[in-house]
């Protein structure tokens, strides 16, 4: 879905049942990618994009719940994470290695900012300040198909599984009596793991560089973009957060990687259910104050 490939491991003793959770969370995963694509020229989000400058236009709860949310993330990180981004990203295209002139990217950004959309709650509908405004879900929406994921699996009764979505994913329970290992990849090394993670009930994003990008001239443009200068944000490899939230770890991570080491660590200091470890240009690793460095003994 959205360009990325969904996965589902889990534990059931009856096949048949376990094979039919499995399905069920990959028609979910279908079902909301046509409602959120913005690839999709019937879907929910491209109505608002299409329509929302000229009138307000009603969308489901939630589409309109993930856009609310989205809005709130986008207060909490400063403008970091931002769904108008859009504005700029849809001028890229990956896969043919195309991206915005200099010119387009400055009158686009003037379409970046969260301010000009306008949600309102008793009529669930949403609308644009400003012609020319899009969005794009992309940094939120495995994050909440991660989410749905696990509660359909919780609901038909599986104890011990892992849902992921791109670089999203949300652990179940354990991996029958040892923690689940997750791997943090490394972002120049294809294939190889920078960081091995022992995780349990929690979910855990990353946002990287080299998800979705094409080099040219020795400038990486990649899928990550600074609201502020409408090109992909620099400074950082990858960006990843656990915590207990698969939306709120997919939004932060994006929005980790877009603030930097310094601004994103001190966000993630303020929440105490959220933790952060940041690769940056360098290479070089950062963890945030609540977990356990490597190799350091721990605090008495
Ligand atoms: P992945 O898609 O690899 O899981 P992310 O969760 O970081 O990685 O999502 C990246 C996606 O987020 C981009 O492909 C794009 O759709 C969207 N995006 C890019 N820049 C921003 C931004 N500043 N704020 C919100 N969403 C963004
Ligand atoms: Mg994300």
């Amino acid at each position: 879905m959205m360009g990325t490939e969904v996965s589902v491991y889990l534990w059931s003793d009856d096949e048949e049942a376990g094979l039919a959770a499995l399905e069920a969370v990959f028609q979910e995963a279908d079902r909301i990618d046509r409602l959120m694509s913005t690839y999709k020229d019937d879907s929910e989000i491209t109505k608002i994009n299409l329509g929302a400058a000229a009138a307000p236009v009603r969308s489901g709860e939630e589409l309109f719940g993930l856009i609310a949310r989205s809005l709130e993330i986008s207060v909490l990180t400063q403008g970091a994470f931002d769904i108008t981004y859009e504005s700029v990203g849809q001028h890229y295209d990956f896969r043919k290695h195309q991206r915005p002139d200099v010119a387009t990217v400055q009158s686009e950004l003037e379409n970046i900012n969260y301010r000009y959309v306008e949600i309102d709650n008793v009529t669930r509908s949403v609308s644009f300040r400003r012609d020319g405004v899009r969005i794009n879900l992309g940094g939120i929406a495995k994050g909440y198909v991660v989410e749905r994921g696990i509660s359909i699996l919780r609901a038909s009764g599986i104890e011990n599984a892992i849902v992921t979505a791109g670089g999203d994913s949300r652990l179940l329970g354990d991996r029958r009596g040892r923690p689940w290992m997750v791997g943090i990849r490394d972002p120049r090394k294809d294939g190889e793991v920078a960081i091995s993670v022992p995780l349990q009930d929690e979910a855990i994003s990353t946002s990287g560089d080299y998800e979705r990008y094409f080099d040219e001239d020795g400038v990486r443009y990649h899928h990550i973009i600074h609201p502020g200068t409408g090109t992909p944000a620099s400074g950082v490899h990858s960006a990843t957060v656990f915590g207990p939230d698969a939306v709120t770890t997919d939004a932060l991570s994006t929005s980790v990687f877009v603030m930097g080491v310094d601004k994103g660590m001190r966000m993630i200091a303020a929440l105490p259910d959220y933790e952060s470890i940041v690769i940056d240009a360098n290479g070089r690793v950062f963890y945030s104050d609540g977990l356990e460095q490597p190799g350091k003994p721990a605090a008495d």
